[in-house]
């Protein structure tokens, strides 16, 4: 399909390293790609580069790899109308990384939260180069595709401004180049919390798999988590998410799911206890989950045409990331073949 220059273009990878993506990526991301490939011309994919800076067994990556794309089909992203590829079939990406690497400040890259979270926990030694230079990395994936909007999770916010710095910056130096992206975050479900630590964010990375709702996961098994939220020593659903993170993260969840505001439903369980709040919960989540696991095995049946499904995508993405590349050596003084 032709690329149509007409539309903002809209990007955002996902990282594949846990074989399923969890409720709060797909709440907080994943849900919003679906809607924007009406109106913008979307750019979506497995960042399996940004994986390789956890350790895996390489069949268990690439497996992984592949369950991560099945489920952006299984989600509702279309082929048709995005292009769906993997990071590694789109070497423009490295490429653009060098260049944006030698752009930005050891202090700036320094001053990432997620990159001192991730090594904090992991070590000094344990983490490594990669980790660092993990958001130049996105932001090459961003910024080669002159991308308009990236629809993520609250957590990629300073990621998102340091792509921003890193587009200005370049501009000014060498010319307009980049489009300034904007982050596409949706307040309300930015961050889904762990249903068993509701003061921290889902993360496939959390200490204990307790409060992590993994969409690929057997749904009893989901239902019993569901059922063992953390909640409060109250008996009142209210919204608070200073006094009740935990009430109100279940509601954040089912209204993300139920289409129902937060307020209604908070009107809906007056007078009701937390078991029945809960139970609401696990139901919307297997209403969703459940037929989204489905599909996904059912793509991962279909191999050889979800390959083709990549391959594809990479074609039409290189065809973009190429010329971003060629104007990019250009400006910074590289030759290029003649
Ligand atoms: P990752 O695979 O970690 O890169 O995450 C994929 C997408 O999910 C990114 O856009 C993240 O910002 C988003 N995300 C991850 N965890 C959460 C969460 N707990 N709540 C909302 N969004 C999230």
């Amino acid at each position: 399909m032709p690329i149509d220059s007409r539309r903002p273009r809209a990007l955002s990878l996902a990282q594949s390293t846990s074989g399923s993506l969890h409720l709060g990526n797909y709440l907080g991301a994943l849900r919003q790609w679906v809607p924007m490939q009406e109106e913008y011309e979307a750019f979506y994919g497995i960042a399996d580069l940004h994986a390789l800076t956890l350790e895996q067994e390489p069949a268990a990556r690439r497996e992984q790899t592949l369950v991560g794309a099945a489920q952006l089909l299984a989600a509702g992203v279309d082929p048709r109308r995005s292009v769906v590829f993997l990071q590694s079939q789109v070497p423009e990406h490295t490429q653009l990384t060098w260049v944006l690497n030698c752009l930005t400040g050891f202090g700036q890259a320094s001053r990432m939260t997620q990159f001192k979270d991730k090594a904090s926990r992991a070590g000094a030694d344990a983490a490594n180069v990669g980790l660092f230079t993990y958001p130049i990395l996105m932001a090459a994936d961003i910024l080669i595709y002159q991308a308009d909007k990236v629809p993520v999770g609250e957590d990629q916010r300073q990621h998102l401004e340091l792509t921003r710095d890193l587009a200005v910056r370049f501009n000014a130096r060498y010319g307009p180049t980049f489009t300034v992206p904007e982050p596409h975050i949706i307040t309300a479900v930015g961050r889904i919390q762990d249903l068993a630590d509701p003061t921290a964010k889902m993360s496939k990375s959390a200490v204990s798999p307790a409060g992590l709702i993994n969409l690929l996961d057997e749904p009893a098994a989901n239902v019993k988590k569901i059922k063992s939220a953390v909640t409060d020593s109250e008996r009142t659903i209210v919204f608070d998410e200073e006094s009740k993170p935990g009430v109100s993260n279940l509601l954040t969840i089912l209204s993300a799911l139920s289409g129902s505001s937060v307020g209604a439903l908070v009107d809906d369980f007056a007078g009701r206890g937390y078991g029945d709040l809960k139970a609401a919960v696990a139901e919307s989540v297997s209403a969703f989950a459940v037929p989204f696991r489905e599909r996904t095995l059912e793509l991962l049946g279909e191999r050889t045409e979800l390959e083709a499904v990549l391959a594809d995508g990479a074609e039409r993405a290189r065809a973009v990331a190429a010329e971003t590349v060629a104007d990019v050596y250009a400006k910074v003084g590289l030759i290029l073949p003649r």
